[in-house]
């Protein structure tokens, strides 16, 4: 008898994005003149770059012809490009790390879902919140979470962002967590950590033989000179941080699939009697055993955003979206909105008026404005009473949103 994993079933069966989905529908099918702008979309929507495609088109050519066609690559995925991040990405911060610490992967949300096989099921976690869902629902899906009561999962220790501590979680000094996810970047709510914030999180990790996991996927959007691109900015992070970097959000990427993990070799966590195991070898016999490499013709379009036109051509996405972001931020500021992010971060995390809530919200700008946002609950209890706008529309769309928003209030 086939037994299911029954940890699934404990899963909430509706999606945020299903349930949004569902009630602009409903107001289009009442409303089927309204012209309705989306400003929840968490998807890029402008083209690859130039770079991006010749590279794709050469590959594509070498895979037409014997002589160059490639089959299986590397599981960690070719040196060209793990040289090329090594270069780029990490040595111009004073960060040096081996060719054999980069493990290329094909998108960011595969190796956060997937990195949680490398600790024991009775682990406890923590995470900020709001959150992206996807740390918590995979460790939903092998019974690390616990059980749901009341909105939160009975073995994962929230840290809440709020306007009320600025968005700075607080450490839990006074409670040992064995494994920490934190997004900066953040999102939803686009804020940021600086170094100091960070330090302090890697000196609690070091002190309490805690594993951080640190998604960097919006680390291309950070402009402010003091905000730290990668943990191992911090002394003593690669003893305790494992770090993922998305090429979707960077340079739209996100039908083309590509990013890589970081796993230094001298992170290590415990056995139960004690003894210490290196975690890169097994992260590599992990991928050795059920992933086959990213697509050559992707890791050669990753490659090109690190030549100096690819360079250019993704900085210049990036400030279209980032020009979009300041509309937002400022025109919701202006409509004495309280409102967050939008700074380092494609993501506007705003206050829903009091006597509102983040559905009420949506539901009210849906048929008030034609707009869609995110309700921020969505991502979490410490997202209720907020709503979170996306600056991935195009210039357009977003001043005409924008234009409504402010005739609507
Ligand atoms: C979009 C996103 C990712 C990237 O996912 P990919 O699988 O690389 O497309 C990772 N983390 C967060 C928080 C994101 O919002």
């Amino acid at each position: 008898m086939a037994l299911v994993n029954e940890h699934f079933l404990k899963l909430p069966n509706n999606y945020l994005f299903a349930d949004i989905a569902k009630k602009v529908n409903a107001f289009k099918v009442t409303h089927p003149k309204a012209n309705v702008i989306s400003m929840g979309i968490g998807d890029v929507t402008q083209p690859l770059c130039p770079a991006v495609i010749e590279a794709m088109h050469k590959a594509t050519d070498e895979m037409a012809a014997q002589s160059s066609f490639r089959g299986y690559g590397p599981e960690q995925g070719y040196d060209f490009l793990r040289y090329a991040i090594l270069k780029n990405d990490f040595a111009p911060r004073g960060i040096h790390l081996d060719l054999d610490e980069i493990f290329v992967n094909d998108g960011a949300k595969s190796d956060t879902g997937n990195i949680q096989e490398l600790i024991r099921w009775d682990n406890s976690i923590g995470v900020t919140d709001p959150i992206y869902p996807v740390y918590i629902d995979s460790n939903v899906m092998i019974g690390r979470a616990g059980v749901q009561e009341g909105g939160k999962w009975s073995n994962v220790v929230y840290m809440p962002c709020t306007a009320e501590n600025g968005f700075v979680p607080q450490i839990p000094e006074d409670q040992h967590v064995d494994v920490i996810y934190l997004c900066y970047p953040n999102n939803p709510t686009g804020t940021v950590i600086s170094k100091q914030e960070l330090k302090k999180w890697v000196n609690y990790a070091l002190k309490n033989d805690t594993l951080i996991f640190y998604d960097a996927a919006y680390e291309a959007y950070i402009t402010d000179p003091d905000i730290p691109h990668s943990i191992y900015e911090i002394k003593g992070a690669k003893k305790c941080a494992i770090e993922f970097h998305s090429y979707s959000k960077t340079a739209g990427f996100t039908g083309v699939r590509c990013g890589y993990t970081v796993v230094p070799k001298e992170l290590s966590a415990s056995t139960l009697d004690g003894g210490r195991i290196p975690l890169n070898p097994l992260w590599n016999r992990r991928q050795c055993t059920k992933f086959n490499g990213t697509s050559y013709i992707s890791q050669r379009a990753a490659e090109a955003i690190y030549s100096p036109k690819g360079k250019e051509q993704v900085r210049r996405t990036i400030g279209y979206y980032m020009d979009n972001a300041h509309q937002i931020l400022s025109t919701l500021k202006g409509l004495g909105f309280q409102a967050y992010g939008g700074e380092n971060a494609p993501y506007i995390w705003m206050k829903v008026p009091q006597g509102s809530d983040s559905w009420k919200f949506f539901q009210d700008l849906l048929y008030g404005a034609h707009v869609v946002c995110t309700p921020g609950v969505g991502f979490g209890p410490s997202g209720e009473g907020y709503v979170r706008f996306t600056a991935f529309g195009s210039k357009e769309q977003t001043e005409e949103a924008l234009a409504r928003i402010e005739k609507w209030v």
